[in-house]
């Protein structure tokens, strides 16, 4: 069997396509663009290219961007103030907190300070509370995990029923991925480092999401024949004949599982370009509530 590739790029440019398209109706109706607010504190060099990245995306598809920069010794305090003065600001419509915050801050303080109307990211205890209630519906879902489910289901993959695997309790992507999983219907294991058995669990997954962050963990022969597996895990490994001296590989072995799987996602160019793509998707979502509908 060779596994039917999921091309992320492309799912993502239809999703920022549709994005722009939301955009550039809401402004012709005469309504403000929306509007993305940046928050990072420090100078961590992988966090500023991400926030960059963001604000890049929001200009393409015609959300107003704007990035605040706190010093690496702004008090727990200064940070809920400038979240706060977002929440008040009307042309703010999305408040993203770049994480992780510098050592010595609060993060769920801080996350739970953001209007939850405002909070593109998903990471309100509320949202991420409703996420886990049947019934209950969050306003916003992280976007990795959204993007995740988005690539199953626009590749058809059966989700009702299935017996799905995360490997990853993050509150980031794994635990996010498992409850919309278990949204869907899915018959959910979630698997981490204390885990016994891995291989055997994961060679049972009809779908099986890879989440831990060690390169090409899963092989060949812990898939089962057929299953669609998302690769989330974005790992340097070294490489001295790229030009960067490291190329960037999933955590999954991409040869063995291409030989097993029904529907695998590359690295790069499966997860990664969907994280942005629903990020924005969000903050028209976050425009569209503003404005009262
Ligand atoms: P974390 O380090 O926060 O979580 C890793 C999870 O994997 C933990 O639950 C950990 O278990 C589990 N784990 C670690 N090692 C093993 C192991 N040997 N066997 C089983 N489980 C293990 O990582 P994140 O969730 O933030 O990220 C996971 C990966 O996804 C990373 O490669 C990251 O770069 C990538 N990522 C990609 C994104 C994208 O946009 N494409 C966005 C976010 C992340 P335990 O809880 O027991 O410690």
């Amino acid at each position: 069997m060779t596994a039917k590739i999921i091309d992320g790029r492309a799912v993502a440019k239809e999703v920022r396509d549709a994005v722009a398209a939301d955009v550039a109706a809401m402004v012709a109706d005469g309504k403000n663009p929306p509007g993305l607010a940046t928050v990072l504190v420090g100078e961590d060099p992988a966090s500023a290219v991400y926030v960059s990245m963001k604000h890049k995306a929001c200009e393409k598809a015609g959300i107003k961007s704007i990035g605040h920069v706190l010093p690496i010794t702004a008090t727990q305090e200064e940070v809920e103030a400038m979240v706060k003065e977002l929440n008040d600001d009307p042309e703010v419509h999305g408040i993203l907190v770049q994480l992780p915050l510098p050592d010595g801050l609060d993060d769920e303080s801080v996350l739970r300070t953001i209007s939850i109307e405002k909070d593109v990211d998903g990471f309100h205890p509320l949202n991420i509370g409703r996420l886990a209630q049947k019934g209950r519906e969050p306003l916003f879902v992280p976007a990795t995990p959204d993007g995740v489910l988005y690539l199953l289901k626009n590749a058809g993959v059966e989700l009702e029923g299935a017996n799905a695997i995360v490997l990853g309790r993050s509150f980031i992507v794994g635990m996010p991925a498992a409850l919309l999983l278990i949204k869907e219907n899915a018959t959910v294991t979630i698997c981490h480092s204390r885990t016994k058995n891995l291989k055997e669990k994961c060679a049972e997954a009809d779908v099986l999401i890879a989440a831990v962050g060690r390169a090409e963990m899963v092989k060949g022969d812990w898939i089962k024949p057929g299953a669609a597996v998302i690769d989330v895990g974005t790992n340097r490994v070294d490489d001295p004949s790229a030009k960067r001296g490291y190329r960037l590989t999933g955590d999954v072995d991409y040869e063995e599982a291409l030989e097993v799987a029904g529907y695998l996602t590359p690295v790069p160019g499966g997860v990664g370009p969907m994280t942005i793509a629903m990020l924005l998707r969000n903050t028209v979502r976050a425009a569209k509530l503003a404005n009262g509908n």
